[in-house]
């Protein structure tokens, strides 16, 4: 129908098969952002859900996120007008670098192709394939946080390092689809959620009671947010539904 009643909609098309160059056929589209969770540009205002870019970047799933971090946002709010921090500045540690969400824009990397680039058909079902059966015979452990959007790095290295046994002849195909720059990117974003869940397990136990009788209140709002980073940063806030 869309196609029939293209010169309806658009008056400078008279005939879609004559007037248009097609060069690829889209049907819909998420936005995501790369860089997300966004940052605050204004004092005062800060974005949630959607518009702050929380959502996975490989499922799209905005209202699992939110609900994920609904309680940390209801807590870092409700500090940050205690403690009058709204400035920008203040309001982005809420939305703070989050490593697993970074890390898992590669995952959407290897399963799309970009404009121009020649995919093996089968390419993206081989991978999800061997990916899903590793993760299903290691366990509800590993399974279920991912298909919940979580990413951790005791799964990733797990199923990843199975993937590289189960068919190491496919690593150098995914390495060459994702190309070398998205490769080391990804690798400083994994190191990252190596060193936060290090932070989360071994800082935040023995700092949480010095900064909960903080004096000055900037600075336990910083702290706070700081320690919600790791914590979310590196999926170690996620609880195994039993
Ligand atoms: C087809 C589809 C399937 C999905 N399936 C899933 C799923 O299975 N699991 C999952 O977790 N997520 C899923 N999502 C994503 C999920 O719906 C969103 O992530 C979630 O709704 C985001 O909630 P939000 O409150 O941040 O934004 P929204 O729900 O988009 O709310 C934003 C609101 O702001 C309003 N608004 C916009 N501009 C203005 C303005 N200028 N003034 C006033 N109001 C304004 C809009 O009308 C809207 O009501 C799906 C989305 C789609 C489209």
């Amino acid at each position: 129908d869309y196609w029939k009643l293209l010169p309806y909609y658009q008056p400078s098309i008279s005939d879609p098969e004559k007037d248009l160059d097609v060069k690829r056929v889209l049907f819909a589209f998420f936005p995501t952002y790369r860089d997300s969770p966004l940052k605050p540009m204004w004092s005062r205002v800060l974005a949630v859900g959607d518009a702050s870019g929380i959502q996975s970047p490989l499922s799209f799933g905005g209202f699992g996120a939110l609900t994920r971090h609904l309680e940390r946002l209801s807590d870092g709010i409700s500090e940050a007008l205690e403690a009058d921090c709204l400035h920008k500045d203040d309001l982005a540690e809420i939305n703070a670098y989050t490593p697993n969400l970074s890390a898992a824009w590669m995952f959407q990397k290897a399963m799309s192709v970009r404009m121009g680039q020649n995919v093996d058909p089968k390419f993206v079902n081989r991978l999800l394939a061997t990916n899903f059966d590793l993760m299903d015979k290691m366990g509800i452990d590993t399974i279920k946080p991912f298909l919940q959007d979580v990413i951790r790095i005791d799964g990733l290295f797990g199923s990843l390092s199975r993937a590289f046994v189960a068919d190491p002849l496919f690593m150098p195909q995914i390495v060459s689809h994702v190309g070398i720059p998205a490769l080391v990117d990804w690798m400083g974003h994994v190191g990252m959620m190596g060193l936060y869940t290090a932070l989360h397990s071994g800082v935040t136990p023995v700092i949480k009671p010095f900064v909960k009788n903080m004096k000055n209140d900037r600075a336990r709002f910083q702290w706070n947010r700081r320690m919600e980073a790791w914590k979310f940063g590196s999926g170690c806030d996620y609880i195994l539904p039993r």
